[in-house]
């Protein structure tokens, strides 16, 4: 929250910024304003005042600034002017995107009635105002506002017993998904990195304790929203949740605990307030489990880019190479299922069948995804229009959604004349088509036939349901249109009686109909006889307007009309609407099956372009990969058009091949690169994609840990050798013999020896005591030695061409460790000057000689720094190049550039 906003508290004891009520007399408007801001106080108030929504005092502050507009002042409060600013009512939604981009809650304060209504009750009187709904990060719903392609998640984290029981709810407002599982300090963090929630409840900061740095850490203070006690009671909670879902009890959903029921209360009850009490419509809380799912800790995401870089963005990240979807809904299922695979053999086994269905017909998969592409996204239009929200364009969304499932499902039925499609398929073919419940049909056919194709986004203006849907409507219409008409014979009526060709009937806002003559000609209509006809309204200088009996009449019946129509457009927008949400958890099921099939599609046709394998899963403790590769940097070498990946195998378990691998060779061989590939492929293939290798055989993996020697992390105040140490820790602690572990230099961050001392012990830990599959990627040559006592360790290394002096990477994973480190070959690559290089060759050259005869100083003093001097080859060199430098080709003539030529080969041949 940005701080502007936490400012305006409207307290009896708030200075002159912050006014209170009390300070001054106050007008009945202001009284009005003031009573609601106090409901409010974390959120900007947008004050509808007819066509704008103002804001006032810090509010207008705050607003003004993020805004880039301008803040002007209205009237006065307690002796000093009032600063305000506004935005217009019709294109608010652009400003609340860019207030709620920089983190600002908005209240949206509407006008509950017309202002000719409120001057009934007396001159004084306000129009009668309500906060209708407080938009916040997590609870957003407009496309203009969402990615198509992300979730947005609002979550809440209750806390019970000291510690001892927590949960984590979260939910998707733009689709309705709800879900909660139980957390611990220890899988807090993953949950959270799965989730990555854009807005928080938690409970006051001060009642965290030790999971305040978690949320720091993964979710980000700024995100939080913190919520009173009362907001988690557990008994609270549940019949919050009873209420939502309007049953009696919640054991057909489940069987939630304290906590759970905690998270979810909180969660709801959030909602409840921001939507002004509607709820939108919402699946049962499914309830997630750990064991279910691969365990994939916040910095293993970050470290392994699953769904952003860490620099931040989706580019270069596994998301970015691998998403093939063509939907949004399906785009943020593909998300959702890399940072959670799963661990059931089964259950991974159908979505790769799914994947191979499609793999195996081209065409098929081509039809199917030409398909989705027309699928609008069901599950946002319906939340919306479950919120009160919805225009007509989400009715025709719905409508269109299920056009696309039909005929998804019938391409599906008769490509099964020709292979049978798997269970998975058939299973979202029978929810694309209802069977369950008879089928779409009859919704389809409301909606068909009662929405014109062009039907606008919002509902107030009428003009979505098509001709022949509503016969009253049609009348209304027609009368409307008819008198329209009738206004063009009036017209020329008008003209042959007055004599005049340019006279005219026009419309404006104010006047309606009218009749317009030039003012030479207005004279002529004020005097008799035509003053029986034409009525004097007004005179500008350019036109002379008046109005007549017929026309007023006409005018009248036209509004009459127009307001009819529009209010029995709005009756029958209600009707499809309430239609809708009665099919609510049959279209959210449709929708989660589109979503589905694109992912397996997108699968099929990552695994069809750029040769990816469907892996055998199983619950052996396998990992042997051949030919594999990494997804994300083959994609940037290829679109870069640079040199080919280069592919690796992998064998881990503890029969025949070693259960860890310790890679050695130089930096910039490629070895994080082989170390992440190994994660990314187990992730993938137990996501339910296949995998970028020529053959992959993985045992189910239940964790993976992924560490590189860390950065400062300055934010947290914590040393980069400290930070390593938490997390090496952290998998130390938690890794199983299931997991999989790739540690990248680890214990860097120190001296030699403490760094070296605490490498080896990790490895002999995850060797010995864990016995899970690791690839350790380390600089110290010395860790090489372990694997004549570690019967599981395998020694492994990059490796690289010596040519002249230099070294040539040929990114080949082979067996046994570098012969040495290469650090100066490479800095000499990197284009360290000469001298330096030259001088590091030679200091190289001492240490190694020393320490070979047992002596462990630094050769500071043995040997005085020698005069690097440029040999007699580089200055030759170096002339040449002097001299070509200097050349000005075209300042030249002819005969200079002979003469140059000239001097550049005695230059060589001196
Ligand atoms: P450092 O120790 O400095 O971190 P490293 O040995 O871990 O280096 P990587 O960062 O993995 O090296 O790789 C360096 C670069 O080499 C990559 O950015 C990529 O361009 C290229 N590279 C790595 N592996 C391969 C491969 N198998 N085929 C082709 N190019 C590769």
């Amino acid at each position: 929250m940005p701080e502007h906003s936490k400012k305006i508290v409207l307290t009896e004891s708030d200075n002159q910024k912050s006014p209170s009520r009390s300070a001054a007399k106050l007008t009945p408007m202001m009284e009005q304003y003031f009573s609601i801001k106090e409901k409010t106080p974390d959120a900007l108030l947008f004050f509808r005042m007819g066509d704008f929504f103002e804001l006032f005092f810090d509010d207008a502050i705050a607003a003004a600034d993020a805004l880039d507009i301008t803040l002007t002042r209205r009237g006065q409060h307690g002796g000093e002017d009032i600063p305000m600013c506004g935005v217009p009512a019709h294109a608010y939604e652009s400003y609340l995107a860019k207030l709620i981009k920089a983190g600002f809650k908005v209240a949206i304060c509407e006008q509950m009635e017309d202002p000719a209504a409120a001057k009934k009750r007396g001159p004084k009187a306000v129009v009668r105002r309500e906060v209708i709904r407080t938009v916040t990060p997590g609870t957003i719903v407009e496309d203009a506002l969402l990615d198509a392609r992300s979730h947005n998640f609002l979550a809440a984290l209750s806390i019970m017993r000291g510690g001892e029981e927590a949960a984590l709810a979260w939910l998707d407002m733009s689709t309705g998904d709800v879900n909660v599982k139980s957390v611990s300090m220890q899988t807090l963090s993953a949950s959270l990195a799965a989730v990555r929630p854009t807005e928080l409840i938690s409970p006051a900061l001060e009642m965290l304790g030790p999971w305040r740095d978690i949320l720091a850490s993964v979710v980000g203070l700024d995100k939080l929203t913190e919520a009173p006690d009362a907001h988690f009671d557990s008994s609270g909670g549940r019949r919050r949740v009873m209420k939502a879902y309007n049953v009696s009890s919640l054991d057909g959903f489940g069987a939630f605990d304290r906590a759970q029921c905690a998270a979810l209360g909180a969660l709801l009850g959030y909602v409840e307030t921001t939507q002004a009490g509607r709820m939108p419509s919402l699946s049962p809380p499914r309830q997630m489990d750990d064991a279910a799912a691969m365990a994939i800790d916040a910095a293993t995401q970050s470290s392994l880019e699953l769904t952003q870089v860490q620099s931040g963005g989706r580019k270069g990240s596994l998301l970015w190479a691998v998403d093939e979807t063509v939907t949004g809904p399906g785009a943020r299922l593909l998300a959702a299922r890399l940072v959670s695979p799963l661990t059931d053999v089964g259950a991974i086994q159908a979505r790769h069948d799914a994947v191979a269905f499609f793999v195996e017909s081209n065409a098929l998969r081509e039809d199917i995804r030409a398909m989705l592409k027309t699928a609008p996204d069901i599950a946002r239009a319906l939340s919306r229009l479950s919120l009160g929200r919805g225009g007509p364009r989400d009715a025709l969304a719905i409508h269109d959604g299920l056009q696309a499932a039909r005929a998804i499902a019938e391409k599906l039925t008769n490509a099964a004349s020709l292979s049978t499609p798997p269970a998975l398929i058939q299973k979202i073919q029978d929810v694309l088509e209802n069977r369950e419940e008879g089928g779409f049909s009859q919704l389809m056919t409301m909606l068909g036939s009662a929405l014109r194709d062009d039907a606008p986004l919002l509902a107030r203006d009428g003009g979505f349901i098509a001709k022949g849907y509503d016969a009253g409507l049609d009348a209304t219409i027609a009368l409307r249109d008819d008198s329209r008409r009738f206004i063009a014979t009036l017209e020329a009526k008008y003209r042959d009686l007055v004599g005049l060709k340019s006279l005219k009937i026009k419309h404006n806002g104010v006047l309606g109909y009218f009749v317009e003559a030039p003012p030479a000609h207005g004279d002529k209509l004020m005097a008799p006889p035509l003053n029986e006809t034409f009525i004097h309204r007004q005179t500008l200088a350019s036109a002379v307007r008046f109005t007549t009996g017929e026309l007023a009449d006409l005018d009248a019946k036209i509004t009459r009309a127009r307001d009819e129509a529009l209010a029995r457009e709005l009756e029958l927008f209600q009707v499809l609407a309430t239609e809708i949400l009665q099919e609510q958890s049959a279209l959210r099921a449709c929708a989660g099956a589109i979503a589905e099939l694109d992912t397996h599609a997108a699968f099929a046709e990552l695994a069809c372009n750029h040769n990816f394998v469907r892996p055998r899963i199983d619950d052996s403790t396998a990992f042997e990969i051949s030919g594999g590769r990494h997804p994300v940097v083959e994609r940037a070498l290829r679109d870069a058009g640079e040199a080919q990946f280069v592919p690796n195998d992998c064998a881990l378990n503890d029969e025949g091949d070693a259960l860890v691998w310790l890679m050695t060779g130089p930096n910039m061989a490629g070895k994080s690169t082989f170390l992440r590939q190994n994660a990314l492929i187990a992730i993938l293939a137990q996501a339910g994609a296949f995998a970028p290798a020529v053959r992959a055989h993985i045992g189910i993996i239940d964790r993976v840990f992924s560490r590189v020697g860390a950065a400062d992390d300055l934010a947290r105040g914590q040393s980069t050798f400290m930070v390593e140490m938490v997390e090496t820790a952290a998998i130390l602690n938690q890794a199983t013999d299931r997991s999989l572990v790739i540690l990248d230099e680890i214990g860097r961050g120190t001296s030699t020896f403490d760094g070296l001392s605490i490498a080896w012990a990790a490895v002999e830990h995850l060797h010995d005591a864990i016995r899970c599959r690791g690839l350790f990627a380390t600089h110290y040559h010395e860790l090489t030695a372990l694997s004549s006592r570690l019967k599981n360790l395998r020694n492994v290394s990059m490796k690289v061409r010596e040519w002249k002096d230099d070294v040539v990477f040929l990114h080949e994973v082979g067996a046994g460790a570098a012969d040495r480190s290469y650090g100066v070959a490479v800095a000499k690559l990197a284009g360290l000057p000469a001298q330096v290089v030259a001088r590091a060759q030679i200091l190289l050259a001492e240490l190694e000689q020393q320490k070979n005869g047992g002596v462990d100083t630094l050769p500071l003093f043995a040997a005085a720094p020698p005069e690097i001097k440029p040999s007699q080859a580089e200055a030759e060199v170096s002339a040449l190049e002097d001299a070509i430098d200097a050349l000005q080709p075209d300042m030249m003539t002819p005969k200079d550039a002979l003469e140059a030529l000239y001097r550049l080969k005695d230059l060589r041949s001196q």
